[in-house]
């Protein structure tokens, strides 16, 4: 029998040239034994010296194809590195990304599997594949998600701001908005904080989908990480202040019926604001949709189709942050104009 570890791919930063970019389709776990499986690594090595090295992950849900649009629209940029390594991995989970899954063959989450293990299940041996290969070089890591599908995520970044490093990369990055959480839930971002570096999760969009203006956002992150380590020019300066936000919540629809959203994306509510309506058959009102709390819109359902007890905003909440910043904030995240 053919061990994971003896058939597939080993990242050698030394298979690549100096000074320019290259794709290569490389080896992951066969299916089932039967059929080959290849996927793109992409690497961008300045000099022979590697660091600093910046890692972009894309697709570890199968379904979230925004970030592959992401790294294909990096790894075609031509870019000119002064110094450092790129490492693009654009469809980690190729099994799910095949079947437009987010899961793995063996219904496991990717995300819930690492560091993952050599001898331990299907989705523990291939996270332990993809962290072994990453960290062998990885500096700072960028892992980029979508919501899934039926589900929006306006542009944001998750990290645990405990975590070395981070701090001062957030200040510089293109994206102001960050959700604060230091989860134990086997994610590559917890996994990657444990060897004491940074990881920053970029979240936008919609799975199964590729909308341009997300795909901005994230090669815009990305950019932002690099000029940051100087690997790149800087191209503008970000705002420094960022919007924490230190718990998010789904607001769920009490009663099922047909969902009428009213609200942007990304808007600032306040407590009590009517954000939508739920309708039944015959047009007929249900219900309106109240927030709860103050905060920020970070998600809605795409789906007009809701029964009773379906997520309908992702709300962030904006608690400690000064009044006067919300009015900033609400335009820049202002999808629909
Ligand atoms: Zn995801």
């Amino acid at each position: 029998m053919i061990k994971l570890k003896e058939n597939v791919y080993q990242l050698n930063i030394d298979d690549f040239e100096v000074g320019k970019s290259q794709t290569k389709l490389v080896e992951f776990p066969s299916f089932y034994g039967l059929q080959k499986v290849q996927a793109p690594v992409y690497v961008y090595r300045a000099g022979q010296k590697i660091s600093p090295c910046v890692v972009v992950t894309a697709c570890i849900h199968g379904d979230e194809t925004n970030g592959i649009r992401i790294a294909q629209s990096l790894m075609l940029k031509k870019l000119k590195l002064s110094q450092g390594t790129l490492i693009i991995l654009p469809v980690v989970n190729i099994y799910g990304f095949m079947n437009k899954l987010r899961y793995l063959p063996d219904r496991k989450d990717l995300n819930r599997c690492f560091p993952g293990h050599p001898k331990g299940s299907f989705g523990s041996r291939f996270a332990d594949f993809i962290f072994q290969n990453i960290t062998r070089y990885g500096d700072v890591f960028i892992d980029l998600h979508s919501g899934g599908p039926g589900r929006f995520n306006v542009p944001q970044i998750r990290c645990d701001l405990k975590t070395q490093g981070i701090k001062e990369l957030i200040e510089a990055i293109s994206i102001p908005l960050v959700v604060n959480s230091s989860l134990r839930d086997g994610s590559l971002r917890q996994a990657i904080s444990d060897l004491n570096k940074p990881c920053i999760v970029f979240e936008g969009g919609e799975g199964l989908r590729v909308d341009e203006t997300i795909t901005k956002y994230g090669v815009n992150l990305v950019q932002s990480i690099m000029a940051k380590l100087e690997m790149i020019p800087a191209k503008s300066k970000y705002i420094k202040d960022k919007v924490i936000i230190k718990k998010t919540k789904w607001v769920r629809a009490h009663e099922a019926g047909i969902l009428i959203n009213k609200a942007h994306r990304g808007k600032v509510v306040k407590k009590e604001e009517v954000v939508g309506e739920l309708r039944d058959i015959n047009g007929k009102l249900i219900t309106r949709i109240k927030m709860e709390h103050d905060g920020v819109i970070l998600g809605i359902s795409q789906s007009a189709m809701i029964m009773a007890g379906d997520a309908l905003y992702n709300l962030g909440f904006l608690k400690e942050s000064p009044k006067d910043e919300d009015e900033e904030f609400f335009d820049y995240f202002d999808f629909e104009t």
